[in-house]
């Protein structure tokens, strides 16, 4: 039987009536420099930064045209939560657009509640922090841990913005407590100049918080800067466990260590004790059938629209996948089109997922698979028989070692499907 299903025009309306998150970027100016951005030279992949603004009037027309789908629709939770998301660039360097737009959504009447949150590397925080407290914006700002690790984000001059950065954030923890322990998070880089430990046991140490660490991004780096990529890229994996206190740190990072994830997808695929709903009971898991490849359907995690009025999946993926545009006064948005261009990239991935021990538990997104317009893309998480039988054994050596996860990740977590 064919396992593999294709998505529909309806599901994507579905996915926009129950919209998550609208991210909106502010700008592609940034008043940093960080030497590995994804937006520097080290990538291709993203529309040419121009130091421009996304205009707030192409910003109202997508609210306007959301805000209809969600008069219209009805959604499947009683009171929706979206997120309206400012992202950059640095969107700080953009401040009348976020608050233009704050004010035309607070006034918008909409049958949801709104959140907004912004992503910042915090130079520019100490201007506008009474503001973002009394909107009450989630924060994620942007630190790679101490002066060292944090010299790769330097200002256009080349100064270490370490000081600037650690000033303006300990005066928000200082003057609204409350506020920066409900709504402030961290998000670091790891490369040659960190660890994990040393950045997590930093930004923990000195404002009791827990950063997400992420690896560079590790997919349309440019050929002729491979060897730098290669030089500041660091493995987070072996970070952790160059840490002369893996145990404790291991611990401490619970879902932030990758062989913890790992076991977490494998378990929940495969100890036949997770459901994700009533059918699952009823029926063989291995007949239901799903999408090929491990992406999200459109706009089910969020939509993304770019400082040139495209409108994309998510920040994380190559511009050139947009799947509308928002003009000078109108947003074109053709979920028939977008589903049929979906479909044209799995039924591509078809074949090989057909093939791939991995299938029930892929986690690759098709938009990192390199080529992917191209006839013979190749999917390099594709795992044979064998390959799955090393995968295996690697999860349950590390649960053997690791026994109390069991209980853990089957009671503590859940996977967003
Ligand atoms: S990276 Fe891929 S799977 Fe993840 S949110 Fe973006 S489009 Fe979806
Ligand atoms: S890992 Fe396997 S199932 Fe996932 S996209 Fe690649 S080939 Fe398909």
């Amino acid at each position: 039987m064919n396992r593999f299903r294709e998505i529909s025009a309806s599901e994507i309306e579905e996915n926009i009536l129950n919209l998550k998150q609208l991210t909106f970027e502010v700008t592609d100016a940034c008043n940093l420099q960080c030497k590995y951005c994804g937006y520097g030279d080290l990538y291709y992949g993203y529309d040419k930064r121009e130091s421009k603004c996304l205009p707030v009037s192409k910003a109202k027309l997508i609210l306007d045209y959301l805000s209809e789908i969600w008069k219209r629709g009805n959604t499947n939770l009683e009171r929706p939560t979206t997120y309206i998301s400012f992202y950059g660039g640095e969107p700080l360097l953009n401040m009348q657009f976020i608050k233009e737009i704050v004010a035309y959504v607070e006034n918008m009447n909409l049958n949801r509640d709104m959140t907004f949150s912004m992503t910042t590397n915090a130079m520019l925080l100490d201007r506008y922090m009474e503001y973002f407290v009394d909107k009450r914006f989630h924060l994620l700002i942007s630190l790679d841990g101490d002066k060292e690790a944090q010299s790769y984000r330097v200002t256009k001059g080349g100064e270490n913005s370490f000081d600037t950065v650690i000033r303006n954030v300990e005066e928000l923890q200082r003057l609204y407590p409350d506020y920066f322990d409900k709504c402030v998070n961290f998000n670091s880089v790891l490369h040659n100049r960190n660890s994990v430990e040393g950045t997590y046991q930093f930004i923990k140490n000195k404002f009791g918080k827990e950063p997400t660490i992420s690896e560079l991004n590790n997919s349309e780096i440019r050929e002729d800067r491979r060897e730098e990529y290669d030089k500041t890229y660091r493995n987070k994996r072996e970070s952790i466990h160059a840490s002369e206190n893996y145990r404790e740190l291991s611990d401490e990072l619970f879902m932030g260590e990758p062989e913890t994830y790992d076991l977490l997808i494998f378990l929940h695929q495969y100890s036949g004790n997770v459901f994700r709903d009533y059918n699952e009971l009823f029926v063989d898991k291995k007949k239901l059938r799903c999408t090929p490849t491990g992406t999200c359907v459109p706009f089910w995690k969020k939509m993304f629209v770019t400082v040139n009025g495209k409108i994309i999946q998510c920040e994380r993926i190559d511009h050139s996948f947009s799947l509308g545009k928002i003009t000078d006064n109108s947003v074109f948005l053709d979920t028939k089109y977008i589903a049929d261009r979906f479909n044209s990239y799995l039924n591509k991935m078809k074949r090989q997922c057909e093939n791939c021990c991995r299938q029930t538990s892929c986690t690759q997104c098709l938009y990192y698979i390199p080529d992917i317009d191209k006839p013979d893309a190749k999917c390099h998480g594709f795992m044979n028989d064998e390959e799955f039988k090393q995968y295996t054994s690697y999860c349950l050596s590390y649960l053997k070692d690791n026994p109390y996860l069991y209980k853990k990740l089957m009671t503590e977590v859940t996977i967003e499907q």
